[in-house]
């Protein structure tokens, strides 16, 4: 039985999360039965999403906590030297563990016994109870500072070392040294120069993912350039930013470190496409690491290179609350109405890194139910999902049998991860009818076009039509940064009016564009994606146009039925986000270009 909770409730009453939401969570917690477990709060932020100031800044007010207000940006040199001072009577690993929690030694108030301020972002969190332990200050107070604030400060103080980095820095001072050496004398410094090579490039490697992760990044790619160079690239908000280019190592000798450092890869196989597989503890979360290798060709061609993708898994990013979508508000309506069924498939289309899955995964958590048996089939699995059965596809379970096998294994709920042929359509068709709820994707642009897609796989017209809740065709835009936006210069209203938007909004000051160069808080004027959508939800009449198609599906008539209904179409969204200053035109332009 899960228990109540009188800080959940006041979280209701102030509006911060839905009854639902608390029930999930207690219920979450209830089952982590560590006695260490999370806090009520810690849950919502993490798994739901739940903006970390809105929880425990009511936390703090509810057991009156002090509160306080820094700017970082005007904090003094003479505060910064204290607050280290401070932080450098503490343990090492005990230090390093209270500023992971964001918990920071900021002053010693002095008087007639010293006072310690402790800032912290959870003032309940337990670790502050062991400073007296590990310390001499025997008096402190505990005084609540918003997560925002504390990171930057502590970011001032302390800044996030990456220990790999600064052991490549050592190996590379290392290296000029041996070739200097190597000038003037003649004794074999080779087998030195290979050793420290090596040892320079496993620190790249670990120092990237460690940097990878820290930075948001969804994949790292690692490609030779050159003879002598390998360049290193981030994708962030889904785009390819240089993050390093290694000079003087040869491309080969890169991705050898790269195999030595991965399982499941051949290191001595240089002529196949290879999937490997790497976990690292960053931060103090596991980050799983899914390892690409390809060969390609180069200019030379006796030289075997190789191109390396890792997409970097990690688990923080999956939303598993439908509400943190974002989506707008006739597409959550709707959403919400599709997946409430019982049965009925639930497509999701748009290209690759549309955020797809994101959404597939919180649809997925939504319906999840103890009392449900949930199958996923996917290839790869890319998360792993607490509560569902995942099938693991491998050379003996092809991901075709998997599908085949679905029926047999009594499910209620399906995440079939794409449909991308006749047999897994039918199977997802079969599904439906048969009482289950299916989730997928298919790779269309829009709406309207998945179902013609569907039709020319081979299913019928009364099938398609009767089997589907909704289809919901997304693309992902960059947000725009907060810190630096500008408004829309006036060379570009042209643009702007020719996509919809008026004259009257175009001089209220509220469009905004990126700033070319950006600020520090920013990559090149934007932070973050947010989705823009359409969500065709399968009404009566919908249906009957579907039926009624004749050799061909009508695409604009279903799409004129349906924003007839209220349909809001993926430009229309785009231009939505674009109203509030949450985008620019570049990006909406660009993510719905190819429609
Ligand atoms: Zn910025």
């Amino acid at each position: 039985m899960v228990k109540k909770s009188r800080f959940g409730q006041i979280l209701i009453n102030r509006e911060v999360i839905d009854e639902e939401t608390l029930e999930k969570a207690l219920k979450i917690q209830s089952e982590e039965s560590d006695p260490n477990g999370r806090m009520l709060g810690e849950i919502l932020v993490n798994d739901f999403k739940v903006d970390h100031h809105a929880v425990f800044g009511l936390l703090a007010e509810m057991y009156a906590f002090r509160t306080t207000e820094i700017d970082p940006a005007k904090i003094d040199q003479s505060q910064i030297k204290h607050t280290r001072e401070l932080l450098n009577k503490f343990p090492e690993d005990f230090k390093k563990e209270l500023l992971y929690k964001k918990v920071l030694p900021y002053q010693l108030t002095l008087g007639r016994r010293n006072t310690l301020i402790v800032l912290a972002a959870n003032p309940t969190d337990k670790i502050i109870e062991r400073i007296p332990v590990y310390t001499d200050f025997k008096k402190y107070e505990v005084v609540y500072c918003r997560l925002t604030t504390l990171s930057d400060l502590i970011e001032i103080i302390s800044p996030q070392k990456n220990e790999f980095l600064d052991l490549l820095e050592e190996v590379s001072d290392q290296m000029n040294e041996v070739r200097e050496r190597e000038e003037e004398s003649a004794v074999d410094e080779y087998a030195l120069d290979e050793e420290i090579n090596k040892s320079l490039l496993v620190n790249l490697f670990e120092g990237c993912l460690i940097e990878a992760v820290r930075k948001g990044a969804s994949d790292v790619h690692i490609i030779p350039y050159e003879k002598t160079n390998t360049d290193f690239y981030f994708r962030i908000d889904g785009r390819l930013t240089l993050w390093h280019r290694q000079d003087n190592t040869s491309p080969e000798a890169m991705a050898a470190v790269v195999k030595d450092r991965a399982t499941g890869v051949d290191r001595f196989e240089r002529d196949t496409a290879q999937d490997g597989f790497a976990q690292r503890t960053v931060d103090g979360h596991l980050i799983r690491f899914r390892i690409s290798i390809v060969p390609i060709i180069s200019a030379e061609y006796e030289r075997r290179f190789e191109s390396v993708v890792i997409r970097v898994i990690d688990d923080r990013n999956v939303i598993t609350d439908m509400k943190k979508l974002g989506f707008q508000e006739q597409a959550e309506r709707d959403f919400l109405k599709a997946i409430g069924k019982s049965r009925g498939i639930i497509l999701l289309t748009g290209p690759t890194g549309s955020g797809k899955s994101t959404t597939l995964m919180a649809a997925l958590y939504y319906v999840m139910d103890p009392s449900l048996n949930v199958l996923t089939c996917e290839d790869p699995v890319e998360y792993v999902i607490r509560g569902a059965r995942q099938i693991k596809i491998s050379h003996k379970l092809t991901f075709d049998e998997a599908i085949r096998s679905i029926l047999r294994h009594d499910p209620d709920v399906v995440m079939v991860g794409e449909i991308r042929d006749k047999i897994t359509a039918e199977t997802a068709i079969k599904l439906a009818n048969t009482g289950h709820l299916t989730l997928s994707t298919l790779h269309t642009n829009d709406a309207p076009s998945a179902i013609s897609r569907l039709y020319k796989m081979g299913i019928e017209t009364f099938l398609l039509a009767y089997a589907i809740n909704i289809i919901i065709a997304q693309r992902l835009v960059r947000q725009l940064c907060d810190n630096c936006k500008k408004p829309l210069s006036q060379e570009k209203y042209p643009v702007a009016l020719e996509m919809g938007l008026t004259m009257e909004e175009l001089e209220s000051g509220q469009i905004f564009e990126a700033s070319e160069k950006g600020c520090k808080k920013c990559n090149n004027g934007y932070k973050g994606r947010l989705t823009i959508c359409e969500a065709l939800y399968f009404t009566p009449e919908i249906r009957k146009a579907i039926v009624e198609s004749g050799a061909e599906i009508d695409e604009q008539l279903i799409r004129s039925i349906a924003e007839k209904q209220g349909m809001i179409s993926i430009k229309d969204s785009g231009l939505d986000r674009i109203r509030n200053g949450l985008t620019s035109i570049t990006e909406v332009t660009y993510a719905t270009s190819e429609d």
